[in-house]
Parts: structure tokens; sequence; C-alpha cells
């Protein structure tokens, strides 16, 4: 029997080979879409968004057992709408075909690159944001003229099986599909020699994907996850870094990838910023248990997963403080209240994995260079915050750190401008979309040389050491070896 109801996890609903072929044949029947034509299946999408929006949100708040509606809207929703019209507004621009410069050698040539759309992506989601994170790859590989298939998150069934149905509704199975299913699923469909594969999920299994790829030598765009840290300089408002730390922290309870996992606190402010942030977090969820407003976590093994991490770090010797504003009793929900974990040593879970939750440890610091010394001895983040009103020292730690992308006094926003770049580097990830990036990781810059009428190399050909083939060489020899 299927282990939940909306669909066989273990079984994909299409035999998943036969679909990629036949989305490779069709690609191969429409190679190079015109820019009228990608951009009429952006509108499709659109369409396909606003006709499914009410729908959409209410599977995510069913898969979570209690997802703020605002939070779906705002952090899903609209990014994708955005980055619908910013895919809309630019791919002309990004398609043309862009001249260079001619070496002297192929005088009389020109040299140009066009952007090619790769073929089929393949698209594998994880639950956490389950409609943002599989559309939102999708818009970047269709404005870049690809055809896709996605493979949904087994932890958010009703989204995967009304995205399904949606995109169904819009477009024909020559353009996308969506598979939804579990493990099994997911590894058989990683497998499969797709011309690009955009996996957002964990560092672990992102390892897993990237190895199936290179079987096929498939290229592979890792949208992974990792500990994001904060820090905090003494000079900044110690409550106002809490207040902008809390907004972040608090969306989806914490279970977001560029979500702060722990806060480099000067050691003498550590009692105040926990005071500080549990304050923040007090004001905006006053109560947790049955206020739509504060996120559910995903499954009991999930909850399990923190809780176990919390007890683990309390046995280790952390002070736990609970975020419990109303004093409320959560047994029988999956609602889990904030923690801000305490007095942290190295060998506590809460400071080796990911914590994805809503869990924040606090690791004291006493300068600068101890914290962007410990920040450098760790994994290398997806994102980076740094709460400073000195420039200069910000300069310094953004040199001076590796991470995926950076906000400065503030957190998670730079996932939000469609204009950058959004990706990891090391455990974190590979590859990037959103912005012109993105366009350029679902396409193939091919470099093409035109010769016209007049053969240059014909004058310096074999036999060598004709008179105008040492004047030339002479001549490049002379000029290259300066410096
Ligand atoms: P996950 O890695 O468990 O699963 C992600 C997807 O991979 C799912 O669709 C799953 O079915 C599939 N999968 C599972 N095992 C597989 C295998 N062996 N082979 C191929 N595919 C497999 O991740 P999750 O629990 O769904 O999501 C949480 C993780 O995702 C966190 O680490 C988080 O930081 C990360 N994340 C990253 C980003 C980002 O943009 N960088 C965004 C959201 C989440």
């Amino acid at each position: 029997m299927s282990a939940h109801p909306i669909y066989d996890i273990d079984k994909p609903e299409v035999a998943l080979g036969p679909s990629l072929e036949n989305l490779k044949s069709a690609f191969l029947r429409t190679p190079a879409p015109t820019a009228a034509q990608r951009i009429e299946r952006l509108q499709r999408l659109h369409q396909a968004l606003v006709t499914y929006q009410d729908r959409l949100i209410k599977a995510v708040d069913r898969d979570f057992n209690g997802r703020s509606r605002a939070e779906t809207l705002m952090i899903e929703l609209l990014p994708i709408f955005e980055g619908i019209h910013y895919n809309k507004k630019h791919l002309r621009k990004w398609m043309k075909t862009s001249s260079r410069k001619t070496p002297l050698m192929l005088f009389g040539a020109k040299t140009e690159v066009r952007y090619q759309p790769l073929g089929v992506v393949g698209i594998v989601v994880p639950w956490n944001f389950p409609i943002f994170l599989g559309l939102s790859p999708l818009a970047g590989a269709l404005a870049a003229g690809n055809l896709a298939m996605i493979k949904t998150s087994e932890f958010a069934p009703e989204t995967g099986a009304l995205i399904k149905q949606m995109i169904e509704e819009f477009f024909t199975s020559d353009e996308i599909i969506v598979v939804n299913g579990g493990v099994e699923v997911a590894t058989e469909f990683t497998q499969l020699p797709f011309d690009h594969i955009v996996f957002t999920g964990s560092t672990q299994v992102g390892s897993i994907v990237m190895q199936a790829a290179a079987k096929n030598l498939t290229p592979v765009t890792l949208e992974l996850g990792g500990k994001s840290p904060a820090i905090i300089h003494d000079d900044f408002p110690i409550e106002e870094a809490a207040k902008r730390i809390a907004f972040g922290k608090g969306l989806n309870a914490g279970q977001v990838c560029v979500s702060p996992d722990y806060i480099l606190v000067p050691r003498h402010k550590i009692d105040q910023f926990s005071d500080a942030f549990s304050a923040a977090i007090a004001k905006h969820y006053p109560t947790m248990r049955d206020n739509n407003d504060y996120t559910s976590i995903i499954t009991e093994r999930q909850r399990d997963r923190l809780l176990d991490n919390i007890e683990d770090a309390k046995q280790k010797g952390a002070d736990v403080v609970v975020i419990n504003p109303a004093n409320e009793d959560f047994a029988g929900t999956r609602k889990l209240p904030m923690h801000v974990v305490k007095n942290v040593t190295s060998d506590m879970r809460v400071l080796k994995e990911e914590i994805f939750g809503p869990i924040l440890p606090l690791v004291p610091y006493d300068t600068l260079d101890d914290a962007i010394e410990y920040v450098q001895n760790h994994d290398r983040p997806l994102a980076l915050y740094y709460f400073d009103w000195d420039k200069r020292r910000v300069d310094k730690v953004v040199q001076n750190t590796h991470s995926g992308g950076v906000c400065i006094n503030e957190v998670m926003t730079h996932t939000m401008v469609d204009d950058m770049p959004f990706g990891g580097v090391g455990p974190s990830g590979m590859g990037h979309y959103h912005g012109k990036e993105g366009f350029l990781n679902f396409s193939k810059a091919k470099s093409i040389v035109v010769k016209g009428r007049f053969d240059a190399s014909q004058y310096i050909a074999a036999p060598w050491g004709n008179k105008m083939f040492n004047f030339f060489i002479n001549f490049q020899l002379k000029r290259l070896k300066k410096f």
C-alpha cells in the first residue's frame, strides 16, 4: 500500500525513461525557440499560477499541517511571479548574439557567441518551498528555451499532486512533465541522461545526485544547504540585530536553506541578544499553537530530529531557552516553539549539523578576527550575514569569508533579488539560477568563427618558413612577449 494517500511514492506515475525521450524528441523538433515562443511559455506558467494560487496555498498548508498563508504568498508565490516578469523582460537581450574580438591569426573572420538552449532540464524539488523551488528553476529553464521534467518532494505530496495537475492543464507532455514520488523515483530520475539537472536539497543527497549525473556527464546545478552564520559586531545595537534576525528566523519556522543557522555574538552580549531575540519572536508570534502565522514542522520525523538535537545539546551542558510566549502545550501538534541555545560546545549536534528549524545556537566570540576564523574553519555556507555600520569592517568580512551570498545588516533577502545570481559554494552548492547568470546556466555559450571570402591563412600556410609566415610569427611574438 502507498505510504500516503495522494500517490504511490515508490512508483512514478509515468515511465521516466520514455517520458524524457519524448521531451528530447520534442526539443529536437524545435531546438531554437524564439523569444516570442519562450515568452508565451512563461505567460502560460504565469496564468497557471494565477489560476491555481489559492489551491496551491491550501495544498502547502495541508502538507505542513499549518503553513502560514502570508509566508506562502510572500516567499513562494511573489518571488515566482517576480522571476517570470524578470525573465520576460530580459530574455530578448540575453539571447542576442554577442560579437567578440577576433585575433590577428583569424584576420578577416568574424567571431561570435550564441546562447543555445541545452535541451531538457531535470528539476528535483525539496519540501520546504515546494512551489517556489520547482517553478523558479522552471521559469529560468524556459526563458533559456529548454523543456523540463520536475520531480516534486514526497514530503509535500498535496502540493506535488496539484503542481502536476496544474502543469498538465497548461502545458503539453511535449513541454513539461511533472513526476511525483519518493527516493526510489528520485534515484531513477537523477540517473536519466538529462541535458542539465537542477537539484535543490541536502548536501548529502546532492553528492549522490552529482555522482549519478556524472555517469551521463550531465552538468548539475546543486542548490544545497549548510550552516549559514550571522556575525554581530560589538558596535552594532544588539536589540536591532536581534529584531532583524528574528524576522528571518521565524519564517517557515526556520525551515529555510538560508535561515540564520547560528549567531556569532560578542561574548559579553549573549544574554542581551537572547533576551532581545526572545522579545522579538514573542512580538511576532504572541501565541504559536493555534496561530496560523507560525508554521509547523513538515513531518513528525523532522520534529523528532529537532527535539533530539535540543536534547543532545542539553545533555552536553547547553542552556536552552524556550520561547513560548503564551506558555502553550504543543502536544498533538507539529508545531515547535523557537529555542535559543546558549553555552554551546563544538561537539553538540546543533553546531555540527544544519539546523533547519526553530533552534538558534549562540556562539560567543572575542574579536572580529576570531569570528572570521570560525566561519572560515567550517564548511563554506550558503549565506553569511554581518551586522555592522562600519564600511571598512564590512569589506573586511566580505573579502575574508566565503559563502554563496551575503546580506549586511539583514538576513535572507538576497534570495529575493532576481537581478543577482543565487547559489552556494563548495558544500553549499554549485552553479546559479536567477539573473543573467541563471540564463547562462541553462544555455550553452557556443563559440562561432565565421570566415568570409577572404582567406588569410592561405598567405601563411605550409610549406612553413615562407616570407609571410616568418613576418607574421615574428610580429606576433614580438608583440606578445611584452607584458
Ligand atoms: P533532500 O535532499 O532529502 O531531498 C530533496 C529531493 O531529493 C527530494 O525530491 C527527494 O525525493 C530527492 N532525493 C532523496 N534522496 C535521493 C537520492 N538518493 N537520489 C536522488 N534524489 C533523492 O532534502 P529535503 O529534506 O527535501 O530539503 C532540505 C534540504 O534542502 C536542506 O539541507 C536545505 O538547506 C536544502 N535546501 C536548499 C535550498 C537552496 O536553494 N540552496 C533551498 C531549499 C532547501
